[in-house]
């Protein structure tokens, strides 16, 4: 990744500021960022999932430290003014560094189980356990409690990647809808394949994951697509996604589902489409600034359990989407979280009947300054009938 731009690193100013002010309401002593998305949303810079430590250590107050193996260190580019970096060469004890740095955030205070530290939620757990015995006192909290609730709140600049992922994922699902990839008589791993090469031709920079499920295999949500050959007459639930990195900065991720059929759906397919399509409708026409999150959910759900089809849709209906394809806030019963401008979350019911045919519709919504939702998928919401 080169350098972050101007605007880049602004934000990141202002990201690093919002993530202090939440430090102090919590009490953290300081934020230690290893793998995971929390340290490129904050930095520009990702760490390499090896088994060399690196962490960014941010105390409550003065200058962040990027603890980095001396072989990755030219890989750093915006040091000196969101942080100094600290890289260590292969005779030294990375963890020994670390705790240094930690305990002298204390200023000569003894740490003590006043000292609250929080560590990325990705981090290997062997890192953890090596900090824990340096830092016996310690008390100890997962990153996402400071960073889940600010990284929820996308930035313009997030947006804006959102946006640009968004119009990438329609473009391929257009081309789906439209028979240019051929489906019937193919395996659904052939029409997976299909799907990824369009995602990264339209601009993804990587492919995250391509479900293809049919017949009765679209009654699986998480399918996983294999060797099946497509037949006629069959729902083909398709939900794929990637990343999207707009000026070189982090990449931010699609997600979308359509569900075509191969020959006219049989009257039970088309009703059943008819009450998903409503509900998805209902839900992200709900999901504005002021709602609650679980009650999004129960809007979808409340329209499909009224149609008899309450025990055919078996997920939540929808999760928080950023630089992690899953992340805060979840549409999920019992989610008392206040959705809030910048929020940007799917909005994805689905109906399975098991052994015979299944069905999903997710759009990305992002709600915008008013507190409206915007969806961010525009792709033909319709059954749409392909290979007829
Ligand atoms: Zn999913
Ligand atoms: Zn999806
Ligand atoms: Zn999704």
């Amino acid at each position: 990744m080169n350098g972050l731009s101007d605007s880049a690193r602004r934000t990141r100013t202002d990201r690093m500021g919002r993530v202090r002010h939440r430090m102090a309401d919590l009490g953290i002593t300081a934020l230690l960022l290893s793998h995971g998305a929390d340290l490129p949303w904050l930095t520009g810079y990702e760490a390499m999932p090896l088994e060399r430590l690196t962490m960014l250590v941010v105390p409550a107050e003065g200058d962040a430290v990027l603890v980095v193996p001396a072989l990755e260190a030219p890989r750093v580019r915006d040091a000196g003014t969101l942080f100094d970096v600290r890289p260590w060469s292969e005779e030294e004890d990375p963890a020994e560094v670390v705790a240094g740095i930690v305990a002298a955030v204390g200023r000569g205070v003894r740490l003590s189980p006043d000292t609250r530290l929080a560590i990325s939620d990705r981090a290997w757990s062997v890192s953890l356990l090596v900090l824990q015995s340096r830092l016996p006192a310690a008390t100890w909290a997962p990153a996402s409690v400071v960073t889940a609730p600010v990284r929820a709140v996308k930035d313009p600049a997030e947006q804006a990647a959102l946006r640009a992922a968004g119009g990438a994922a329609d473009r391929v699902a257009a081309a789906l809808q439209s028979g240019e990839i051929p489906l019937v008589g193919r395996r659904e791993s052939d029409v997976s394949a299909d799907l990824a090469r369009l995602l990264v031709a339209e601009g993804h920079d990587r492919v995250n994951f391509v479900i293809v499920g049919s017949g009765p295999n679209a009654a699986s949500p998480h399918h996983e697509p294999g060797g099946r050959v497509i037949g006629t007459g069959e729902t083909v639930v398709c939900d794929f996604g990637g990343s999207l990195s707009l000026d070189g900065d982090v990449g931010y991720c699609s997600d979308i589902t359509r569900t075509v059929v191969t020959g006219d759906p049989s009257p039970e397919v088309a009703e059943c489409y008819e009450v998903l399509r409503e509900a998805q409708e209902a839900a992200a026409r709900a999901a504005r600034a002021g709602s609650r999150a679980g009650a999004v959910d129960a809007v979808a759900r409340r329209i499909i359990a009224a149609a008899g089809l309450g025990d055919r849709f078996i997920h939540r209906t929808g999760h928080g989407i950023g630089i992690e394809e899953h992340e805060d806030p979840y549409l999920v019963t019992g989610n008392d979280e206040l959705l809030a401008p910048g929020h940007a979350f799917s909005v994805e019911p689905g109906i399975y009947v098991p052994g015979r045919f299944g069905m999903r519709l997710e759009d990305i919504v992002v709600i915008d300054e008013a507190g409206d939702p915007e969806l961010l998928n525009q792709a033909d919401r319709s059954l749409v009938v392909v290979d007829a």
